[in-house]
Parts: structure tokens; C-alpha cells; sequence
């Protein structure tokens, strides 16, 4: 059995690769987590709009990390201007945009833990900044 303590939920952005690296590096999981790479991240989990077959493509990941690696944590990580939600341009404000990716991403525990009860679920937003540099944010 191989264990891991994490799995992580990202956007398939080749962008925000390399604050990603860092950010894994700073919390200690480089080659102690999983990766699930998907455009939009966890939008497709809970856009009613989405095809059932992508939500269960996640949800299907996420079983299996659990199930074979015996993670303890997920890490939902959505990204501001993210192509998968139309870019910043599909919202009328930034705030809006925040609010939204707020919302789905705490929609998206809400799921995860009446699946898994036992998972500690965290959500993370990701901005990217200046010469590739990415700005995380930790979300209650
Ligand atoms: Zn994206």
C-alpha cells in the first residue's frame, strides 16, 4: 500500500504551474500528494450544468485517491480568471468573481464531506500575479 497525505485539486492551467511547485514545496507534500489536473478545477463537481459524466471524473479521483493512497486531506484549488468560468471578463466585478469561485469552492466541501466525513477538506483561490508569480488564498 503507498500512502500520501494530500490530494489536490487544480486547474489545468499550465500557468499557475510553477506557484504551484512552490506551493506544495511550502507545505510540504512535493511527492506526498496527488494531483487531479481539470480545467476549471472543481467547477464541474458543482455546476448544474456541467455533464454528470464530469462530475464523475472527479468524484471517481477523489475515491481513488482515498481509496488506494489513504490520503487525509483534499485541497480544492480554484484560480481568478480562469478560462473554465469565462475568464474575469464573465463577471460584472472582481468581487463578484471572488464570491463566486467562494461559493463553489465551499459548495464543493459541502459534497466531499457528506461522502467522506473523515477528509479534512481545504479550499484555496490562486491569483496570478506579475512574471508568473502566484498569490494564495487560504478560504474559510
Ligand atoms: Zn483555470
Amino acid at each position: 500500500m503507498h500512502q500520501c497525505k494530500a490530494l489536490l485539486i487544480q486547474c489545468m492551467d499550465f500557468r499557475f504551474m510553477p506557484g504551484i511547485r512552490e506551493f506544495l514545496d511550502q507545505n510540504n507534500l512535493t511527492g506526498d500528494c496527488d494531483l487531479v489536473s481539470v480545467a476549471g478545477a472543481i467547477k464541474s463537481l458543482v455546476d448544474p450544468t456541467a455533464p454528470a459524466a464530469e462530475r464523475e471524473f472527479i468524484l471517481k479521483q477523489i475515491n481513488l485517491s482515498h481509496a488506494l493512497h489513504e490520503t487525509k486531506q483534499i485541497i480544492l484549488m480554484n484560480h481568478l480568471d480562469c478560462g473554465g468560468y469565462g475568464g474575469s471578463k464573465a463577471f460584472a466585478t472582481p468581487e463578484a468573481e471572488h464570491e463566486r469561485h467562494q461559493a463553489d469552492l465551499r459548495q464543493a466541501r459541502d459534497l466531499i464531506r457528506q461522502k467522506y466525513p473523515e477528509l479534512e477538506v481545504k479550499l484555496v483561490l490562486a491569483k496570478l500575479g506579475e512574471q508568473q508569480h502566484v498569490a494564495f488564498e487560504t478560504l474559510d
